[in-house]
This record gives structure tokens, C-alpha cells and sequence, in this order.
């Protein structure tokens, strides 16, 4: 395709071998035959940002001619893990050395392992990351979902990343079909944003301008939140794009229901882009108002409208310079808050969280009908441990 590079994000598997308390994305496996195939893989654009997620991407034994085929048409590739498959994590590695690799760690050792359900899951996570450091591996890091139970680690998982020399990547909890699930909410919003704020001021002070922007990330995700509107509008969908296991090309992982704007099996990638299907899923962006602060939409409208979080940058870089500090009731809806004049139930009801919804899990009417005898974990179980035998 002619024109300018795209930033696509690849979920090559929706099986999932984690147990995390705000994903119930294991529960719904996709069944690997009907996952992204390389034929599938050849016809995406030119990207100058790939992100590989699931799932976990690892589960996939053919991660690797994925990962060789994506490096055709991509500057940069980044994959998320939960670090469980450390043999595989480290043979990619050695054939990719700068692809980027997030290892997914909610919390110090207790607070992970109880959030991702992952036996011995943050000692297998930290392992890999210190044996990708030794490899020599430049582009690692840890990326930690802040919710209720997790928020007092922030800082002191932010320190261990920051001595380890790795990238440290925030989220907070959303809703939507990618994660089966409509009933995260934060419940203690001041506790959590206070974590936040000490975050960016550990960021702010230090001399790398990436954490200064990663600092106006996360006062945005105290923005997200208190509920507000996002700090800067949402472009997905039209130059930037997720596709599933089934080939089905999506705006964003942030819908509460699966949005199609075409399917790159059985389309080329002009005709799907360029298709009726495609301006009417651009046109419900334009309306969204989930108002998701998550990585994969806001980089690239920092990137996009970057005067705005650079003036933030510079006037908090400078404060900070000066012996000051962030706050985080800079915010107005902190202060309203603190101060009596919203309650939490107005935050509440801004949030996504739906107790009453039913959850469209986005599944193929094949990857569904599996489930009909057998739960999404015993079927990645026995999948796993047929995959270990080999
Ligand atoms: S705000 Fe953007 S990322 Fe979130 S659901 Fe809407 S379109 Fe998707």
C-alpha cells in the first residue's frame, strides 16, 4: 500500500495460560487453527510501530516466522508476555535482538502472582527480564496494570525496573470484549492516583525526556481514572489499526463490543481500509466516549499532537527543576472530589463499568462451540502441556 506507515498492533492468539482478576480473556480461547496465519501476516501495510500481544503471544509455536515476516514491513516490533515461556522468550531473542519485549508483572512477588494466577509467575517473570538484560537485550521492560490491590508497588516496582535499567509501561483497568469483561472499576480513586503521583514525580526528576513524556502519560491515567474526557483526542482507525486472530481488522482493543471494519483473510488491505465498513467504524470513533488512556491509542496521538503533552512536559520538568512538585490535584475533577462536589457515585457512573453487561467475547462461532464441553483453561491446559511434550 502506498502512503504513509500505519501503527498495527497483531493479536496473534486469544489462548491465554494466565489466570489475571481483570481479564477474562482465558476463559475464551480462540482454537489455533483459525488463528492468524503467515499468508494472513503478508498482507498487512507497511508499519513503522508493530505491537504483538494475545493472549499470550508465546502459546503460538510459530511465533518466530511471525516475528520474521512482520520485520518485512515494520520499523520497530514490541511484544507483550507474561514472561511465562522463558525458553522461547529467549531463543526469539537471540534471532531478533532488537525486538522489544514487555513482561507484564502486577506488583511486587504476592500482589503478582494473586492478580495474574500464574504459578510462581513473578519469579519466572523477573527471571526472564534479568536474562534478557544479560543477553544484552536493550528494548525490555516491565508493564504493570494499576488497580486497588496493586497501586502501592507502583513505586517500588518502578525502582526496581529503573536499577535494572528497563522500561517501565502503565495501564489501568478497561473494559471491553478483548478483556471479556465490563466490571473493573477503580474503588479507591485517591489512593490509586496518589500512587500515580508519586510515580511521575520519580519520573519527572530523573534526566531521561522518554519518562518525562511516560510521566504525562500516567497524569493522564489519573484523568482516566476520575472518568474525564481524554486528555487528547482518539485516532484509531485511521492510522492505526488491531487485528485479531481471525483476521478481523479493529479500531482498538478499547470497544465494549467487537467493531469490523474488514477482514485481511478474505480482503487485500487496500480494499478493507478503503472500504464502506471502514469510514462507518471511523465514524463511531469520532463519537467514542469510553475515553481509554491505554499505551496503544494514546502513543500515537502524543505522537500526533505532541505540543500538548511537550508544554506540560516542559512546564513540570522546569518545576521539578526547581525543587517543586507535581500534584495530582492539578486535576479539577481530584480537587471536585476531594472537596465534596462529586460523589463517587458520579465517578462511578462516568466509568465503563457495567455490572448488568453481557460480554461479547469477539470468539469465532468455532472457537465458541469448543467451549461447549470444556472450560477455556482445561483447553489451553491440555494444549500447553501437549505443546511441552513435543
Ligand atoms: S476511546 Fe478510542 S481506544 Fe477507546 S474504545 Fe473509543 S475508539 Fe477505541
Amino acid at each position: 500500500m502506498a502512503g504513509k506507515k500505519l501503527n498495527g498492533t497483531v493479536i496473534v492468539t486469544y489462548r491465554c495460560n494466565a489466570r489475571c482478576t481483570m481479564c477474562n480473556r482465558y476463559k475464551a480461547p480462540s482454537k489455533p487453527d483459525e488463528e492468524i496465519s503467515i499468508e494472513t501476516i503478508k498482507k498487512l501495510p507497511e508499519m513503522y510501530f508493530t505491537n504483538i500481544t494475545g493472549g499470550e503471544p508465546f502459546i503460538r509455536s510459530d511465533l518466530k516466522d511471525i516475528v520474521r515476516e512482520l520485520y518485512k514491513k515494520s520499523d520497530r516490533i514490541v511484544i507483550s508476555t507474561n514472561g511465562f515461556f522463558t525458553d522461547r522468550i529467549v531463543e526469539l531473542c537471540k534471532e531478533f535482538p532488537q525486538i522489544g519485549i514487555r513482561i507484564s508483572i502486577e506488583g511486587l512477588e504476592q500482589t503478582n502472582n494473586e492478580i495474574r494466577g500464574l504459578e510462581d509467575g513473578f519469579q519466572r517473570g523477573y527471571k526472564t527480564l534479568k536474562v534478557l538484560r544479560e543477553m544484552g537485550m536493550k528494548d525490555v521492560g516491565f508493564g504493570m496494570t494499576v488497580q486497588d490491590k496493586n497501586a502501592p508497588d507502583l513505586v517500588p516496582l518502578y525502582r526496581i525496573s529503573d536499577e535494572m535499567g528497563m522500561e517501565f509501561a502503565t495501564a489501568s483497568l478497561h473494559n471491553s470484549f478483548y478483556f471479556v469483561e465490563a466490571k473493573n472499576i477503580i474503588h479507591d480513586r485517591p489512593m490509586v492516583a496518589k500512587n500515580f503521583e508519586e510515580l511521575i514525580n520519580e519520573l519527572l526528576k530523573s534526566n531521561s525526556p522518554k519518562k518525562w513524556f511516560r510521566a504525562y502519560f500516567n497524569h493522564g491515567l489519573i484523568n482516566y481514572i476520575y472518568g474525564q474526557k481524554r486528555l487528547l483526542p482518539c485516532d484509531m482507525s485511521f492510522d492505526t489499526f488491531f487485528i485479531d486472530p481471525y483476521g478481523d481488522v479493529m479500531p482498538c482493543n478499547g470497544t465494549k463490543d467487537k467493531e469490523v471494519m474488514g477482514n485481511l483473510n478474505r480482503q487485500s488491505w487496500d480494499e478493507l481500509w478503503n472500504s464502506p465498513e471502514a469510514e462507518k467504524v471511523r465514524q463511531k470513533v469520532r463519537c467514542c466516549d469510553r475515553n481509554c488512556w491505554m499505551i496503544g491509542s494514546v502513543s500515537p496521538a502524543m505522537h500526533k499532537y505532541i505540543w500538548k503533552p511537550a508544554t506540560w512536559v516542559m512546564a513540570h520538568k522546569l518545576k521539578s527543576l526547581l525543587g517543586g512538585k507535581y500534584s495530582m490535584f492539578e486535576n479539577k475533577i481530584v480537587r471536585d472530589y476531594r472537596d465534596g462536589r462529586v460523589t463517587k457515585k458520579q465517578l462511578d457512573d462516568l466509568s465503563t463499568c457495567d455490572l448488568s453487561a453481557v460480554v461479547n467475547n469477539g470468539l469465532s462461532d468455532a472457537s465458541q462451540a469448543q467451549l461447549k464441553d470444556r472450560s477455556g483453561e482445561e483447553i489451553v491446559d491440555a494444549d500447553i502441556a501437549e505443546q511441552m511434550k513435543r
